[in-house]
């Protein structure tokens, strides 16, 4: 992926994205104090881009760090680049960490980094699995209680049991895992929300311990302006017994149905049908939807 041409934004200046470099004493590489975002350009604009790149400087804030760049900044960043690389549809990764300028767990004096990346990523799930509903293990690792992680942080560090997760879940055939809180109730899949539909009602966990997504707040208002009843709240896994469709959602995996989750099974339907169109309704620049 390093070797690919393109250009990244790297504090301050555009970089050939193959000189995009760091040296391995980088704090953020040792001791995980990185923050990251991710978010999608549709039709050559940056969906709800100023959300994310504000959760961007939350979470460093999160982790004790200041972003050397003011959201408009950020904003300006994205968008610059993206224009000069002349992608519509593309994938928008910001990144933050502490740099290399002294060596230790204390690293007052490194500086915060930032770089921007976008290139051009499709579908999350492979599309033709996608349609069907696609097949999710339940993870061993749970989502850890917020008072033994910056669990509101999108922190790089969070990630480690997400990619253990996904790997396993892959090993077996998944696409992806499902993972549990540490009290044992639903949290969402490594890199995305879940919902899940029953009697016309729709359900999906409260986000105390991961990600409120971006997306996950966009489906919620979605199905609320179609008249749906939409329930947060804690969800044992039991329960998916009586779920009649499941689906994740986020920047990248956008809507994606779901047919298993270990032995429980869904059928996607109709509210995910729904769903998936007005999503993608609402991800085209309105002065699209204007002509
Ligand atoms: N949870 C996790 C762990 C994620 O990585 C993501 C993707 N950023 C989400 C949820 C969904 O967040 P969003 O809708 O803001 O992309």
């Amino acid at each position: 992926f390093d070797q690919m041409d393109g250009l990244i934004w790297f504090n301050g200046e555009f970089v050939d994205w193959k000189d995009a470099k760091v040296h391995v004493l980088t704090h953020g590489l040792h001791y995980g104090s990185s923050v990251f975002e991710g978010e999608r350009a549709y039709g050559g604009e940056i969906f709800k881009m100023q959300e994310h790149n504000e959760r961007l400087i939350e979470s460093g804030r999160i982790l004790g760090f200041t972003i050397p760049y003011s959201v408009e900044e950020l904003n300006s960043a994205c968008n610059e680049l993206l224009a000069r690389l002349g992608y519509k549809d593309a994938y928008v990764r910001p990144i933050a960490w502490r740099g290399s300028e002294s060596m230790g767990i204390a690293a007052q004096k490194n500086k915060i980094n930032v770089a921007i990346a976008i290139w051009q990523w499709p579908s999350y799930f492979d599309p033709e699995q996608r349609m069907k509903g696609i097949r999710l293990d339940i993870a061993e690792y749970c989502r850890p209680d917020p008072r033994t992680a910056p669990s509101k942080s999108k922190a790089a560090g969070l990630y480690m049991i997400c990619t253990i997760s996904k790997h396993a879940a892959e090993a077996k055939g998944y696409a992806d895992a499902l993972m549990l809180d540490w009290r044992g109730q639903i949290a969402e899949a490594t890199g995305a929300n879940v919902f899940f539909v029953k009697d016309g009602v729709i359900h999906s966990p409260t986000p105390d311990c991961f990600l409120d997504g971006i997306t996950r707040r966009t489906i919620i208002e979605l199905a609320k302006r179609r008249g749906y009843e939409v329930q947060v709240r804690a969800i044992r896994p039991e329960e998916m017994e009586g779920f009649s469709e499941a689906f994740l959602c986020g920047t990248a995996a956008e809507v994606t149905p779901i047919a298993e989750v270990g032995p429980y099974k869904f059928t996607p339907g109709e509210i995910t049908r729904q769903l998936i169109d007005d999503y993608s309704a609402e991800v085209q620049p309105k002065r699209l939807a204007a002509e």
